[in-house]
């Protein structure tokens, strides 16, 4: 049917807790159902599709923009994982960490974000601190002003008092909005 034979894929879980199909090196979202299940790469804008019918791949379309990164797959349970192991266990974030990384592929162990990153993963499930309920109570400390993969989140700060500004973004995530422009 198609020049690749391999039509096995596995069904993995990702941290939003929705499904995601791993097929060889490459992350599909599920996108349509039919009889067949059609799904598409998970990197966005690459038009790369495959339908499948119970266990077996009937179909791949479109070809992918990006290189494989086998092991993707492996990073998105053992996170999925180690969120699920610091909400539910006291357990010690390095050891857990550690026990994980251990059963990785190499290429798995190369896609991982940075162990401080993964450590504010394993923690943030319990250390949440309650929603403010005014500007001025709203803590800014260190470890809430990073993103998972250890960007720094905070973009604007006025200082505390009663007109108090605080702007979350990435420095990232501001480039890429776009710019409209009017009249
Ligand atoms: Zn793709």
């Amino acid at each position: 049917m198609f020049a690749n034979s391999d039509t096995s894929f596995q069904i993995v879980k990702s941290s939003k807790g929705t499904n995601k199909l791993s097929h060889d090196g490459y992350l599909y979202i599920f996108n349509r159902e039919a009889i067949k299940k059609e799904w598409r790469c998970d990197v966005r804008g690459c038009k790369a599709r495959i339908h499948s019918v119970d266990e077996t791949i009937i179909k791949k379309s479109g070809e992918h923009s990006h290189p494989q990164e086998y092991g993707k797959d492996e990073v998105t349970v053992m996170v999925d994982l180690m969120r699920k192991r610091g909400r539910e266990t006291n357990d010690n974030p390095h050891v857990t960490i550690g026990e994980m990384i251990s059963l990785l592929s190499e290429s798995a162990k190369s896609l991982l974000p940075n162990q401080q990153a993964l450590k504010m993963m394993h923690q943030r499930q319990r250390i949440a601190p309650p929603n403010p309920v005014s500007l001025e109570e709203l803590q800014l400390d260190a470890e809430n002003n990073k993103t998972f993969s250890n960007r720094n989140f905070l973009f604007y700060h006025s200082g505390i008092g009663p007109n108090r500004i605080v702007i979350f973004a990435t420095k990232e995530n501001i480039e890429i909005l776009p710019c409209q422009r009017y009249g």
